[in-house]
C-alpha cells in the first residue's frame, strides 16, 4: 500500500497526519490525492467513512499553503459546500487538525445560529470556507461573501443535497463561481440529476469510486428481532441492560419517535440523548459530544440527522424502526463498522414492517438471520 510520504505533502501536513495516527492513505485518498495535487477535477463516488474528507482537505491545504495569496475582505480561496451543519462542523474540525501550523484561515457557516459572528469572520478574508447552502446564499446576497479569488470548489454529498431539496440553492451558488477553478464533486450514489450536474460542473475529471457498502455489510453481524410494536420499548430496554454495550446508535423513523425513546430510556436509567432536525444546533452538538465522550451510552437519531456524522466508536446499531429506503439500512448499519472495525446491527421488525424487511434483504442480496432468543419474540409468523 502506498505510503503518505509518496504523496509529497508539505511537512507540517505530514506531521499532522502522523499525530492523528494515520499510517496509510485510504483507497479514496490514494487514488484521488495525486490527481488533485496536479489540479485535476474529481468525481468521487464515496460516502462518509471512507476517508473522503482528508481526500479533499489535504490537497486543498497543500495548494493554498504552497501558494500564499492573501484573501481580501469577504473573499474566499476555497469553498466546501456540504448539506448538514454536523458535516460542516466535522469538516472544519478536520481541516483545523490537518492544517495546524500552516497559518491558513478557515471558517464554517451554517444556519440555525446567529449570522453576526459569521459575517465578522468573513470580514478579514478566508482561505477555506465550509458552508451549508442556505446560509451561504443569505450571506452572498448581502455581499458578505464574494468569489473573485476562488480557486477550489468542493461539492460534498451531492446526492444528499438532492434528497434534502437543496439542489436549486446549490445551482444558484455554482452560477456565481468563477469559471476557472478546480472542482470536486462527491456523492455516495449517482442519480441521473447528479450525473448531469457532474457533467456540467467538471472538466475532464478523474473518477474515483470506492464502494465500501457490500464489504461493510459483510463484516457486520446482523440480526432481525421479530417483535410486536407494543413491545419494542421493552425489547430495547432488555438489549441495553447488557452493560457490555458501551455505545449504541438507535435509529428512529421520526423525530417524535426519537424523543419518545429517549424519554423511556431515561425513565429506565439508561443514559441517552436524541439528535434530529427539530433540535437546536447547541443541543445536537451537546448530544453528539456527550456520546463521543462516553457520557451517554445511547444516541437516538433519525436518518437525516445521522447522515455523515462520524462516530468511530459505535459497537451497536439498533434499528428501532426499519427504514423505508433499503439504502438507508446499509448507511445505518455501516456506522458500526467504521475504519475497519466489525460491529453488531440489530433490527426490530414489527407487524407493519415485514415488507420493508423483504425489500432490504433483496437490496443487500441476503437473508438477515432472525434471532428467536430474545424475550419478546412476536407470536406472528
Ligand atoms: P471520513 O470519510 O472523511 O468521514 O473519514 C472517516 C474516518 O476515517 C474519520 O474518523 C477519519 O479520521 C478516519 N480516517 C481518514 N483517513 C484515514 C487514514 N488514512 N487512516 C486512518 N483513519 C483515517
Amino acid at each position: 500500500m502506498l505510503d503518505f510520504s509518496a504523496l509529497n505533502l508539505l511537512p507540517s501536513i505530514m506531521e499532522a497526519l502522523h499525530k492523528k495516527g494515520y499510517k496509510t492513505p485510504t483507497p479514496i485518498q490514494a487514488q484521488a490525492i495525486p490527481h488533485l495535487l496536479e489540479g485535476r477535477d474529481l468525481l468521487g463516488i464515496a460516502q462518509t467513512g471512507t476517508g473522503k474528507t482528508a481526500a479533499f482537505a489535504l490537497p486543498i491545504l497543500n495548494r493554498l499553503a504552497s501558494n500564499r495569496i492573501k484573501a481580501k475582505p469577504a473573499m474566499i480561496r476555497s469553498l466546501i459546500l456540504t448539506p448538514t451543519r454536523e458535516l460542516a462542523s466535522q469538516i472544519e474540525e478536520n481541516i483545523t487538525l490537518y492544517g495546524k501550523g500552516l497559518n491558513l484561515i478557515s471558517t464554517v457557516i451554517f444556519g440555525g445560529v446567529g449570522a453576526r459572528p459569521q459575517v465578522m469572520a468573513m470580514g478579514r478574508g478566508v482561505d477555506i470556507l465550509i458552508a451549508t447552502p442556505g446560509r451561504l446564499l443569505d450571506l452572498m446576497s448581502d455581499g458578505h461573501i464574494q468569489f473573485e479569488q476562488l480557486e477550489v470548489f468542493v461539492l460534498d454529498e451531492a446526492d444528499r443535497m438532492l434528497d434534502m431539496g437543496f439542489i436549486r440553492d446549490v445551482k444558484k451558488i455554482i452560477s456565481k463561481l468563477p469559471a476557472k477553478r478546480q472542482t470536486l464533486l462527491f456523492s455516495a450514489t449517482m442519480p441521473s440529476d447528479i450525473a448531469h450536474l457532474a457533467s456540467t460542473l467538471l472538466t475532464g475529471p478523474v473518477r474515483v469510486e470506492v464502494t465500501p457498502e457490500a464489504t461493510t455489510v459483510e463484516k457486520i453481524e446482523q440480526s432481525i428481532n421479530l417483535v410486536d410494536k407494543i413491545n419494542k420499548p421493552l425489547l430495547l430496554r432488555s438489549i441495553l441492560k447488557n452493560n457490555s454495550i458501551k455505545s449504541a446508535l438507535v435509529f428512529s423513523r421520526t423525530k417524535h419517535g426519537a424523543d419518545r425513546i429517549v424519554k423511556y430510556l431515561e425513565k429506565e436509567s439508561i443514559s441517552s440523548a436524541s439528535i434530529h432536525g427539530n433540535k437546536s444546533q447547541g443541543a445536537r452538538e451537546r448530544a453528539l459530544g456527550d456520546f463521543k465522550a462516553k457520557k451517554i451510552r445511547v444516541l437516538v437519531a433519525t436518518d437525516i440527522a445521522a447522515r455523515g456524522i462520524d462516530i468511530p466508536q459505535v459497537s451497536h446499531v439498533i434499528n428501532y424502526n426499519l427504514p423505508d429506503d433499503p439504502k438507508s439500512y446499509v448507511h445505518r448499519i455501516g456506522r458500526t463498522a467504521r475504519a475497519g472495525r466489525d460491529g453488531i446491527a440489530i433490527s426490530f421488525c414489527d407487524e407493519t414492517e415485514v415488507k420493508l424487511l423483504k425489500d432490504i434483504e433483496k437490496f443487500i442480496n441476503c437473508k438477515v438471520r432472525v434471532d428467536n432468543t430474545h424475550p419478546y419474540v412476536s407470536s406472528r409468523k
